[in-house]
């Protein structure tokens, strides 16, 4: 995962490690270096220039400290200031609820299916609630076949009424089904396009309206880079989400797309998938990613 980024920065550090002392220019070069890394791991050049700033600003700030080396001390700042870009700390996660509805949405192929399946095992195994996996894709028949066999593995009840073409009333149904069921979670999984369309979202703002969810989750493809980004906003402008799952870490992703839409869009990456195991749902926690970015 964000091999490029890491061997990047590693390199961006050898010059400042066999320094015995700090000066402004050994700071300037080694700053080039990360803003260069950055870019390359497909960080907007905004961001990349303002993070850079700031590890300038700090290590120029503490260079007086003399019992850590330049290079110690840099990979401290790096680290500081990724973690504090990609949300500081973990983001709380609300599924509490008679029941809690948890809203799905993204483009199509983002891997929302794969990841419903993923959080309901994870709530199911993790968290011991009763769940209920909603299929609310009304165009294609072949999605909701997608989560009856994802459901199935993971022994969560999949809902769907595949003659229905109203989605809204679809999500309504389900939440009162759950609640005569006394289940604890319903996971509604939405129906995505290719690109951002109206429809689309005017579909999904509906649902929200009309279920009221404990938390709206936009799933996006890490392999996207700066897009992952801009479809962010798009679907942030509209639905006002609580958080991200950035899916597909296992692929050869640059690390743009984890570094800046907290930034961007003000939300939380709340989970991260890499794989198409049920079980490969992790809860993304900051400091520990900034930490294996550095190696
Ligand atoms: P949806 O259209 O948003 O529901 O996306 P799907 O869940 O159907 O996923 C699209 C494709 O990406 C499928 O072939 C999934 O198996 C695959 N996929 C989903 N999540 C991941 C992941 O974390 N890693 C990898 N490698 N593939 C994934």
């Amino acid at each position: 995962m964000f091999n490029n980024l890491s061997e990047r920065l590693e390199s961006a550090f050898k010059n400042i490690k066999g320094e015995a002392h700090i000066s402004e220019l050994n700071i300037a070069n080694t700053v080039k270096d990360i803003r260069r890394a950055l870019l390359e791991a497909d960080v907007n050049y905004k961001i990349a220039k303002e993070f850079t700033d700031k590890v300038k600003e700090r290590a120029l700030g503490e260079k007086v400290i003399n019992s850590i080396s330049p290079g110690q001390l840099m990979v401290k700042i790096v680290q500081d200031q990724l973690t504090e870009l990609m949300g500081g700390t973990e983001a709380s996660f609300n599924a509490d609820g008679k029941p809690a509805v948890v809203l799905i949405s993204g483009l199509q192929g983002s891997g929302k299916t794969t990841f419903s399946g993923k959080l309901a095992n994870y709530l199911k195994t993790k968290k011991n609630k009763a769940v209920l996996l909603v299929a609310d894709d009304i165009y294609r028949p072949a999605a909701i076949d997608q989560l009856k066999v994802l459901g199935e593995q993971v022994g969560v009840e999949v809902y769907s009424e595949v003659e229905n073409k109203d989605a809204v009333s679809i999500a309504q149904n389900a939440i009162a089904y759950a609640k005569e069921k006394g289940k604890n979670v319903v996971i509604i999984d939405t129906a995505g396009r290719l690109a951002v369309d109206e429809m689309m979202m005017n579909e999904v703002a509906n649902i929200k309206a009309a279920v009221n969810p404990n938390e709206i989750l936009f799933v996006v493809d890490s392999m996207t880079g700066q897009d992952a980004v801009n479809t962010a906003k798009a679907f942030n402008d509209r639905l006002d989400f609580s958080g991200v799952v950035l899916t597909k870490l296992d692929g050869d992703t640059r690390g743009g797309a984890a570094l800046t839409i907290k930034y961007t869009v003000q939300k939380p990456i709340k989970f991260v998938s890499s794989g198409e195991k049920m079980d490969t749902l992790d809860i993304f926690y900051p400091d520990r990613m900034a930490q294996r970015i550095l190696g």
